[in-house]
């Protein structure tokens, strides 16, 4: 079976606090766009195959440091059906160690697979609880769309879709850690919150200007992009309506009503940087390709 996973953005991110079991409280308020993996999932030719992953990307790891390995195995345990051997094929479209949750995109790809192929036929929020235990944007990719994310990722809320606009990704030439980011949240002698009530206003009643005005990410306090403030200003000089660091970074996106505008941002910000994507908002998280 082989689906597409599409990336996110962040509209909101805050970090409220510590939950009682040690992890951080999260509010993220997030955005599937069709850039996307894809992912293939099938039984092993050989028993006893255990998990195997193939990817042509050198820097993708084939062991349990994958999150789509470990996604399996979150699977198998929390379902209890028997692994036969099963082989998970993953072709990266999506730039890795981005905020951009590329990893979780194919960890979702791989729930959603195998509740299809073993017949188990959770429900996607029940799916989405297994892939809470594997990471935050797991669940959230999974769903897809427009979404309220709290707590661990797991307590979801759909939100109106984001329409009529392009989004514009740039990921400058390094990568960000998120656990690093987290540990700069943690030592951070005061953060500044986002303005969750008008932010949760403008998604409601899918008032754009105040969504453009209100769309926060914490992360951009703490993590130190040297590039963010030139991507941004390129982005603005281009009619960019809201530009922001997706996730814990170092990605940059930027809104733009206008699509041709956001082609013409993009072919100038590929003069210096690899990775620039024009996309479009989408409605859902996981797509079939193939069953
Ligand atoms: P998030 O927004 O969820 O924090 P991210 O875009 O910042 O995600 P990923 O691309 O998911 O980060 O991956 C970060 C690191 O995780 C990579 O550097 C890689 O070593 C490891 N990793 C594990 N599984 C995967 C995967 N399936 N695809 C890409 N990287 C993976």
């Amino acid at each position: 079976m082989k689906v597409k996973a599409a990336a996110k953005i962040n509209l909101m991110l805050d970090v409220l606090g510590t939950l009682p079991d040690g992890y951080h409280s999260l509010f993220m308020i997030m955005q599937s766009v069709d850039c996307c993996d894809t992912v293939e999932v099938n039984l092993a030719k050989t028993k006893d195959a255990g998990i195997s992953i193939r990817t042509a990307d050198e820097r993708v790891p084939k062991d349990e440091r994958n999150i789509a390995f470990k996604a399996a195995q979150a699977f198998f345990e929390a379902t209890k059906a028997e692994n036969p051997g099963i082989e998970i094929a993953i072709e990266k479209k999506i730039p890795m160690a981005a905020g951009l949750a590329g990893g979780s995109a194919d960890a979702a790809g791989v729930l959603y697979c195998l509740n299809t192929i073993f017949k188990t036929d959770l429900p996607l929020l029940e799916l989405a609880r297994i892939g809470e235990r594997v990471g935050a944007d797991v669940p959230f990719s999974l769903i897809g769309g427009t979404a309220l994310c709290m707590d661990k990722g797991g307590v979801i809320a759909p939100l109106r879709p984001l329409q009529n606009c392009s989004v514009l990704l740039c990921k400058p030439d390094m990568g960000v850690s998120t656990v690093s980011a987290y540990k700069l949240i943690d030592s951070a002698p005061r953060i500044r919150h986002t303005d969750k009530n008008a932010m949760l206003y403008a998604m409601h009643n899918s008032d754009y200007k105040l969504l453009c005005e209100k769309a926060d990410n914490v992360f951009e306090q703490v993590v130190e992009v040297p590039k963010r403030p030139y991507i941004k200003g390129i982005m603005r000089e281009y009619g960019a309506d809201l530009t922001l660091m997706s996730g814990s970074g170092p990605t940059v996106y930027g809104l733009f009503s206008d699509a041709q505008s956001a082609e013409a941002c993009a072919n100038m910000l590929r003069r210096d940087f690899r990775e620039v994507y024009v996309c479009a908002p989408v409605e859902h998280g996981i797509e079939v390709i193939e069953l």
